[in-house]
């Protein structure tokens, strides 16, 4: 088939490559219909590897995705062939421990697509475990489905950070995690959002999304500001979801006394943080990777129009032009959140 295929020299190509896939009982074959370009497919296209996980063999880029089901294999009940589905990208061993206990996420054996050795699903087709396949409701768009990947990495750090209805809470990275957490936060029942970023026209697009106050920190300092907007106090919760050792270094200052810290961001180094600074004021800190059983609650939230994602989706390319989406997604301008990659049908 004609996929998008990353060699181990990093050359990207749309080539022919031979991926054999058998139905089992309990699967479907899905036609691809749209994919987000994710910062990882991104990152493993210009360094070659993202921390352990190296590229040896030639593999097919993406793993945010939405399709039609094409076929089912016999023991599946709730899918049909024509049904529209989203997809989780991480099938888990279901005999592990991680799984048994309920957190498949952190599953060593995941089976993550674009994630090497695994491939990816810019291709035409792709066969997947039905379980985790979801019907897209018939108001979701194949475009939101695709985008169901990224927001439930924003749901899950929502639940971690156990908001209570009427939570002040600060993201720090307006870029798609940054962006998709200050929806869930808000659906969770934030009241506001205090979002920092870099780049003015992201701040600009979030500050359109709800009761969310932008902050840019080449020009405005967060501390001053999220204190002046909470009395004093600080905030509820901070969401760190741009891996900056900088930002990191500074959550506690954010914060209430009490309050919940989560990391999402993936910094590419380790970084430090100050113990005494999170003493002082009781914080709980968490950590999110990926996530687990959140599918159903984002489609549901976008069903609902408790979450609009349609904002975010700011550029399509046709899939005949996915190497060049790529060298632009290498420089993505700032204007720019998602860009997705949609398959001829
Ligand atoms: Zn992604």
């Amino acid at each position: 088939m004609l996929a998008l295929v990353l060699e181990p020299n990093r050359q990207l190509s749309l080539r022919e490559i031979h991926i054999k896939e058998e139905l089992g009982p309990r699967d479907v074959r899905i036609a691809i219909h749209t994919v987000g370009i994710c910062g990882s497919d991104v990152h493993y296209y210009q360094y070659g590897r993202i921390g352990p996980f190296v590229v040896q063999e030639p593999m097919v880029l993406g793993h945010e995705a939405s399709g039609t089901v094409i076929e089912v294999g016999r023991e599946v009940k709730h899918l049909r062939v024509g049904d529209r589905v989203c997809m989780e990208p991480g099938i888990p061993d279901p005999n592990s421990k991680p799984t048994r206990l309920g957190m498949y996420n952190l599953d060593p054996a995941v089976r993550f697509w674009a994630t090497p050795p695994v491939h990816g699903v810019l291709r035409p087709t792709v066969v997947h475990p039905a379980d985790f396949t979801y019907k897209l409701p018939d108001n979701i768009s194949f475009a939101e489905g695709a985008m169901v990947e990224p927001l439930a990495v924003g749901m899950h750090a929502a639940s971690k950070a156990q908001i209570k209805p009427g939570d002040v809470a600060v993201v720090i990275g307006a870029g798609t995690i940054g962006m998709v957490t200050a929806l869930a936060a808000l659906a969770g029942g934030c009241s506001r959002i205090i979002i920092s970023d870099v780049w003015q026209p992201k701040l600009d697009l979030a500050a359109t999304l709800g009761p969310i106050t932008p902050v840019n920190v080449t020009c405005q300092n967060s501390t001053e500001v999220v204190m002046e907007s909470t009395d004093g106090w600080g905030a509820d919760i901070v969401f760190e979801a741009s891996g900056s050792a900088q930002a990191a270094a500074g959550v506690f200052e954010l914060l209430c006394p009490g309050g919940r810290v989560v990391f999402i961001g993936m910094p590419g180094e380790p970084i430090a943080y100050d113990v005494v600074a999170a003493q002082v004021k009781e914080a709980r800190v968490e950590h999110v990777f990926r996530y687990a059983h959140v599918y159903p609650r984002a489609l549901a939230l976008i069903a609902s129009g408790k979450i609009n994602l349609k904002p975010l989706l700011t550029d399509r390319f046709a899939f005949q032009d996915s190497v060049k989406a790529f060298e632009w997604a290498a420089r993505m301008p700032p204007t720019s959140i998602k860009a997705q990659i949609e398959l001829p049908q």
